[in-house]
């Protein structure tokens, strides 16, 4: 779906529902802060960037998106004369590369944000060196967005069969048997580590025949291992294509200087360019707390700043939560070491379901959308309705401690599976639909909504499927009364 259809669709939905009068568009929120008033009472208080302006909530949702701030390599380019520019701002700033006067580009980083920009330049005529730094987990791997058959890749991702094939969050919300007939029985274990390790011959056969340029492209660690990000090949051109026929050159080296038009590389070659283009990412921590480290802390977001105590009750916590981990998914023991973990200068998120901090869990703040998946689009209506119930008073929460050994086990869980990522953000990929099981039991709706086991194994989830949920929670514990208050 492009930007502009998800734009008219989220401005139809507002006007359709009534939301458009609370909205605030361009509206930055700068810093987030707790106050307590004469009464006793705690408002957290949100300052507008620009502005004396401050909005105070008793309850807050934080949904700020982990790809909002751009990331740029630690590079000096004031004394470059050519356009440069995060990827965040392709789109916007395309005049300064989609003219007659640029004819090379320079792409720098390897995700699939890279990928689109190679591609869109590459269709507008340009020639591009894409450079991919030696400390990162390198190229990410582009799958085939068709399956055998004519379905959408999505099918998979949406299905219940990948998370039962594979290393799994949640094993008992449903299929048990199954779970532990690929997770612990001899045979079931060597089918899913056949599946793991293969999937690197299927995702290489987009990039077939290989050439010597091609090959420096090739990620390290078969996808479904996730020690990069995945991609799926929506594109109309054959990508591989333009690294075969002199478009697209491939470099794995790193960036040192950026001089007048010339790029310097650490192996003390240069070249000539005409734009670059940063596809370095994003910085997944939350900014909107820093001026509070303490407060930081205690939300359990990526934070540099821990105290001592707080670092070792952690550290008991997930040591004894790795043990879970490897108990119910054995062949994580097996699992690819990671080659290079790009430096980390936060720690991870710790939230209870990757949503709320165990510190604050008085139904004031919760925190949505920190942990991608390829299903975010239904996987925001589960953990909507969830955190709805949640702050509204309706849904039991277990015992502080409880809730720390499940985040983090939630947290080890993502770490250990996903080989690559550790605190850039709870990557949930294959595994969505295990977490969205539980979330929606504990809000006390069926998650089995097919028709029969064998549909409920096989048959991808559509929006269709949960149309329904938000009805069904009304109709058990009605429409919450008398709003919330916010003022000015
Ligand atoms: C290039 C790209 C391609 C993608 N392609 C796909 C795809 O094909 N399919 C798919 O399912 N997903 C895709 N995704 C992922 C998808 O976009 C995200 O999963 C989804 O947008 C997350 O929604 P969100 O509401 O959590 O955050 P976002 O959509 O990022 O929304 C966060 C919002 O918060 C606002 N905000 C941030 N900071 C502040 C602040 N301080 N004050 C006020 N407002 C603030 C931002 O302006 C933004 O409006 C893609 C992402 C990217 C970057």
């Amino acid at each position: 779906m492009t930007g502009q259809s998800w734009s008219r669709y989220f401005q139809a939905w507002s006007e359709k529902v009534g939301l458009t009068k609370y909205i605030r568009l361009n509206t930055t929120i700068r810093q987030v802060t707790r106050h307590e008033d004469g009464t006793g009472k705690k408002w957290w208080r949100c300052h507008i960037a620009d502005s004396p302006r401050v909005l105070s909530a008793e309850k807050l949702i934080v949904a700020n998106g982990i790809t909002s701030l751009p990331n740029y390599p630690d590079l000096d380019w004031s004394a470059f004369t050519k356009p440069v520019m995060h990827h965040r701002y392709f789109g916007e700033r395309s005049r300064e590369w989609d003219n007659e006067d640029v004819k090379h580009v320079t792409i720098y980083g390897a995700g699939k944000g890279s990928m689109d920009n190679i591609v869109q330049l590459a269709k507008s005529g340009k020639k591009i060196t894409w450079v991919i730094r030696k400390e990162g987990r390198g190229p990410c791997w582009i799958l085939d967005g068709n399956l055998p058959g004519g379905r959408h890749a999505e099918y998979l991702g949406f299905s219940r069969i990948l998370a039962l094939l594979m290393p799994s969050l949640y094993q008992d919300s449903g299929f048990p048997g199954l779970h532990y007939f690929f997770k612990r029985n001899i045979i079931g274990k060597n089918i899913s580590k056949f599946i793991l390790n293969s999937s690197r011959n299927v995702a290489m056969m987009l990039m077939k025949p290989l050439t010597p340029n091609i090959e420096k492209a090739i990620p390290d660690i078969p996808p479904f291992w996730m020690y990069h990000v995945i991609g799926v090949d929506n594109y109309d051109v054959k990508i591989w294509d333009y690294f075969r026929n002199g478009t697209v050159e491939v470099v794995r080296d790193n960036i040192v200087s950026l001089r007048d038009d010339t790029v310097g590389l650490a192996s003390g070659e240069s070249f000539k360019t005409d734009a670059v283009v940063f596809a370095t990412g994003w910085k997944s921590n939350i900014s909107l707390f820093s001026e509070n480290l303490s407060l930081e802390m205690q939300l359990g977001i990526p934070s540099k700043n821990y105290t001592e105590e707080y670092l070792s009750k952690w550290k008991i916590l997930e040591d004894e939560a790795d043990k879970r981990v490897y108990a119910e998914n054995p062949i994580l023991k097996d699992a690819p070491v990671a080659p290079r973990i790009p430096p980390q200068d936060s720690g991870p998120f710790r939230l209870y379901h990757y949503t709320i901090p165990t510190e604050f869990a008085d139904r004031s703040i919760a925190f949505l959308g920190v942990s991608p998946s390829p299903g975010t689009s239904h996987y925001a209506l589960i953990m909507g309705l969830w955190t709805a119930a949640y702050m509204s008073g309706k849904l039991d929460l277990p015992t502080k401690e409880e809730m720390e050994k499940v985040t983090a086990f939630e947290l080890r869980f993502t770490q250990i599976r996903h080989v690559g990522f550790t605190n850039e953000f709870p990557l949930i990929s294959f595994d969505w639909m295990s977490i969205a099981a539980v979330m929606l039991q504990e809000a006390g709706i069926n998650p089995y909504m097919k028709k029969n086991w064998i549909s409920e194994i096989f048959k991808a989830y559509t929006w269709e499927d949960y149309t329904t949920i938000y009805d069904q929670w009304i109709a058990k514990h009605g429409l919450v009364e008398g709003g919330l208050k916010v003022s000015h």
